[in-house]
């Protein structure tokens, strides 16, 4: 459950036992899982879940660029939209762009650019899409994080992977990853963007107040929290690879299987092929078809049946007539018989 922080803050940031609140140690980052390949429409995704922090990233391009006169003939262009969901903090966030979602789109930019080779896609531009589903103090370092994994889970080629991530000061202390509450009630806050091949940093904002000595110390911290996560990230792309490596063995297992019980049958060359297929050809044309057949019989039937009734009716025409030649015969002696009788009676 969320816990809602009370206005004034409690400006309180640490345990009786020295632990943070959430009983972390002070150099010691929030729990952070990650995971590519997870929006199915994209080039390259990722997820990140990074403290309370749930963010996705999504990279489409190298592509064309609209509006058309944005295209640069001599190199590509990185576009990078931070936008917060509106259930993603305490308030509802408005689901229209603010100044700050236009700030952090343009640092996260700026941190992402010197580790692409943009001069390879002149008239081109690539797309990184980032969505807060929610937010926990430090999104716009874990947002860097994942548009790093969404870039390589692209193939997008790059320089070093980037990894983001704050220090920060709460009660005179210098703490690594700063939650929601610290990031409102420290005394500091110091996001970073380190490029892990070199350990350069190509993203660092301040605000609020240290010695050099807790600058140095926070650098450490970062460096440090860095390597973490890097490890995570590089993990995530292993996976996706290990999975796909996996599937191509069973796949070419199962190809050679099917190819070696082929060639195990007697192998048939084209000339018998084409030979046994042709006389199957012959025997088809040769033999009746089925349905030919059954209408061959029918038509015979209905002809039988059709002799059969006019013979019938031949007979039965014969039998009138030798019936009426009878009958005639009858009625002719019957007259004769009458005027036998009246002869006679006369
Ligand atoms: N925040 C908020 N509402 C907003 C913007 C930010 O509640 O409209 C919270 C959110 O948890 C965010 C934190 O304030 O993570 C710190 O915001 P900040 O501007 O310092 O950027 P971030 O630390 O997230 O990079």
């Amino acid at each position: 459950m969320p816990v809602l922080v009370p206005e004034p803050h409690d400006p309180v940031c640490f345990r009786k036992d020295g632990k943070r609140l959430d009983g972390r140690d002070v150099d010691e980052p929030r729990p952070f899982s990650c995971e590519v390949g997870v929006i199915k429409n994209a080039q390259g995704s990722a997820v990140v879940r990074h403290g309370g922090n749930l963010i996705y990233a999504a990279v489409y391009g190298p592509r064309e660029v609209h509006p058309r006169h944005l295209a640069k003939p001599d190199r590509g262009i990185l576009r990078v939209y931070y936008r917060m969901a509106t259930f993603s903090v305490h308030d509802r966030k408005s689901p229209a762009p603010n100044r700050r979602d236009n700030e952090i789109s343009k640092v996260i930019r700026e941190a992402i650019e010197p580790v692409l080779f943009l001069e390879a896609y002149p008239d081109s531009q690539i797309e990184v899409f980032i969505q807060i589903m929610a937010a926990d103090g430090g999104t716009r370092c874990a947002s860097t994080t994942a548009a790093s994994l969404a870039l390589a889970d692209a193939g997008i080629p790059m320089r070093s992977m980037i990894v983001g991530i704050a220090a920060g000061k709460a009660q005179d202390k210098v703490i690594l990853d700063l939650g929601d509450k610290e990031d409102k009630v420290g005394q500091a806050d110091v996001p970073a963007v380190v490029v892990m091949k070199d350990k350069s940093i190509s993203l660092l904002q301040f605000d609020g107040e240290m010695s050099l000595e807790e600058m140095k110390l926070s650098f450490k911290y970062i460096l440090k929290g860095a390597e973490v996560i890097y490890k995570k990230q590089l993990e995530a792309l292993k996976g996706k690879y290990e999975t796909i490596r996996v599937n191509a063995k069973k796949e070419s297992e199962e190809y050679q299987k099917s190819v070696k019980e082929t060639s195990q049958k007697k192998p048939q060359s084209l000339l018998d092929t084409i030979v046994s297929k042709k006389t199957e050809e012959i025997k088809d044309t040769k033999k009746p078809k089925e349905d030919e057949k059954v209408q061959k019989s029918k038509k015979e039937q209905k002809k039988e049946t059709k002799k059969g009734t006019k013979k019938s009716k031949k007979v039965t025409k014969k039998k009138t007539e030798e019936k009426a030649q009878k009958t005639n015969e009858t009625i002719e002696n019957a007259p004769q018989k009458d005027s036998e009788k009246g002869g006679k009676t006369k």
